[in-house]
């Protein structure tokens, strides 16, 4: 499994586990929690996770899912902008520490810019470190100009990845954004790597696929993977899926694979708003 490097020099799976909507229905809790488990032994070990996601359900299928196997992921929980406060992101870090009944997370994200100055959010992440609550820290949904004030900001050049909408149908990031954090050595994390399924649906994509004996998810994770600096973390929750997914590690797209690919899904001509989801 290809590997990045976070600027602290940890490195962590290319490939890893979304999970956002899964906990919200318990007639398929038990097939949800043993595709984590199967990801996680597949190599897919960086778990993403929020404490908006159900309301803590999904934090709370992750803790079962990982239970007795914590040392084997890299966990990632994001907090909401409005509990990143120093008070309330530590209450909000300990509820989301309880629901997936780990001592400390190894990636903590504010989840999208609100209203709290990003001076005491990081503070609030640097007390958290200090007590050992998360190892690290690093932001999602930042555009350029976000990106280039949290590094102004004291302590900003902490940060070890912006987590952000990105995939062939989405690549407005690779006029500005991703750029700027490849300078500084800091990977995007892609979030909703098949669009949340509408992608997989696109004909083109679909007629691609076909063409070299792969399905559109494979494609679209090896398109992902084939760029540098690019952590991509699909979610599943049933385990067919999953090995589908974990396959496109093995499959790298060729030169001409991925020119074809820049002519079906154009990459950006200019500057375009950071999309989101
Ligand atoms: P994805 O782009 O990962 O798509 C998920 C959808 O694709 C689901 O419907 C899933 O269905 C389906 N799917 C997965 N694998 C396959 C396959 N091999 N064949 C066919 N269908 C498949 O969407 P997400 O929005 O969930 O993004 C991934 C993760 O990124 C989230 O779960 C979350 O962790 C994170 N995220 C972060 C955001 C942020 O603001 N920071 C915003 C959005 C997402 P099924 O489960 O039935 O397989």
């Amino acid at each position: 499994m290809k590997t990045i490097t976070l600027p602290s020099g940890e490195t962590v799976p290319a490939l890893g586990q979304g999970t956002w909507m899964l906990g919200d229905d318990p007639a398929r809790r038990q097939e949800e929690i043993a595709t984590i488990q199967l990801g996680i032994d597949l190599g897919l070990t960086l778990v993403d996770t929020a404490e908006m996601y159900g309301d803590g359900r999904s934090e709370s299928l992750v803790g079962e899912a990982i239970a007795r196997r914590r040392d084997d992921v890299f966990l990632v929980s994001k907090v909401y902008p409005h509990n990143a406060s120093r008070a309330a992101m530590r209450r909000s870090c300990e509820a989301s520490l309880r629901r997936l009944r780990v001592e400390t997370l190894d990636l903590y994200l504010l989840h999208w810019e609100g209203s709290v100055p990003l001076g005491e959010t990081v503070e609030a992440f640097e007390a958290l470190q200090r007590a050992g609550k998360i190892r690290q820290w690093g932001v999602s949904n930042f555009d350029t100009d976000a990106m280039e004030r949290l590094w102004r900001t004291p302590g900003g050049d902490a940060c070890q990845t912006n987590q952000v909408l990105y995939n062939l149908g989405s690549r407005g990031i690779e006029w500005d954004l991703l750029p700027a954090m490849r300078a500084r050595g800091l990977p995007v994390m892609a979030y909703s790597p098949f669009d949340q399924g509408r992608l997989l649906r696109n004909a083109k994509l679909v007629r691609f696929a076909r063409a070299c004996g792969m399905t559109p998810a494979q494609v679209a994770l090896a398109w992902l993977l084939a760029r540098d600096g690019v952590i991509a973390i699909p979610k599943t929750g049933r385990r067919q899926a999953l090995e589908e997914n974990v396959a496109a590690s093995a499959r790298p797209l060729s030169a001409d694979e991925l020119a074809e690919l820049d002519k079906v899904f154009a990459p950006p001509a200019g500057a375009t708003p950071l999309a989101m989801l």
